[in-house]
C-alpha cells in the first residue's frame, strides 16, 4: 500500500504559505507506516516544533490501473474519506529553501492520519464536497472539493501515468486554507458534511 499525496490542491492554501498556485499537480508519497488508523492518538515527536495539521478529501482505491483516462478515473476508487497530512512546517522551510526532498517534512511515522470512509455510491455530487476540521471543537479549516485545482479525475489520470495504483492505496488531494500547529493534548475531529469520520488525539 502507498500514500499519494497532492500539495497546493486549493489556491487559498497555496497563497497563505506564499506558493504559486500550480500549472500541473504537485505529487509527493507516504510510505505505509506514515498511516494511522481511527481510534490510534498520534504521539507527537520530538524532531519538529510547529507540525500542523492539513485537513484533506482521501480517495481510495478499488483496483489496479495505470494510464488511466479521466473518463474512467471514478472506476478506479470505491469511497471517500478524510485524513490530515501531518507536515513538520520548520523542516519543510529548511527543505523547501535547500532545494531538498520534503520526505522528513511530510512521510515520517503517523503523519497520514485517516478516518472513515464512505462509499462513492453515498455521495451525491462529487464537485461539491464540504469538509471541515475542529481543533478542541472550534473550527480551523472548512473545504469543498468544488475549489480544487486539480478534481479527482484528473489527480487519479495524472498520478497513474506515473505511478501504477494498486487496490488499496491512497490519495490525499491537498488541503484548503486554514492549517496550523498542532499541540499536545490538542483534540481533532474532522468531517464530511455533518458525518464526523476522524477523531484524534495529540498526546
Ligand atoms: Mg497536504
Amino acid at each position: 500500500m502507498k500514500i499519494i499525496a497532492i500539495g497546493r490542491n486549493y489556491s487559498d492554501h497555496a497563497k497563505e504559505l506564499n506558493n504559486p498556485v500550480p500549472a500541473e499537480p504537485v505529487v509527493f508519497m507516504k510510505p505505509d507506516t506514515a498511516l494511522l488508523r481511527e481510534g490510534r492518538a498520534f504521539v507527537h515527536p520530538d524532531f519538529s516544533n510547529d507540525i500542523h495539521y492539513e485537513v484533506e478529501l482521501v480517495v481510495k482505491i478499488a483496483k489496479e490501473g495505470k494510464h488511466i483516462a479521466e473518463k474512467f478515473a471514478l472506476n478506479y476508487i470505491d469511497s471517500i474519506g478524510i485524513g490530515i497530512d501531518f507536515t513538520a512546517r520548520d523542516l519543510q522551510e529548511k527543505c523547501k529553501q535547500k532545494g531538498l526532498p520534503w520526505e522528513i517534512a511530510k512521510a515520517f511515522d503517523h503523519s497520514a492520519p485517516i478516518g472513515e470512509f464512505i462509499a462513492l455510491s453515498e455521495i451525491n455530487d462529487l464537485r461539491n464536497i464540504e469538509f471541515s476540521l475542529t481543533k478542541n471543537n472550534e473550527q480551523v479549516q472548512i473545504g469543498n472539493s468544488k475549489d480544487m485545482i486539480f478534481n479527482f479525475e484528473q489527480i487519479i489520470s495524472y498520478v497513474s501515468k506515473r505511478f501504477t495504483l494498486k487496490k488499496g492505496d491512497y490519495i490525499f488531494t491537498g488541503t484548503p486554507a486554514g492549517v496550523g500547529k498542532i499541540n499536545i493534548g490538542d483534540h481533532f475531529d474532522a468531517f464530511i458534511g455533518t458525518q464526523k469520520l476522524l477523531s484524534l488525539d495529540i498526546k
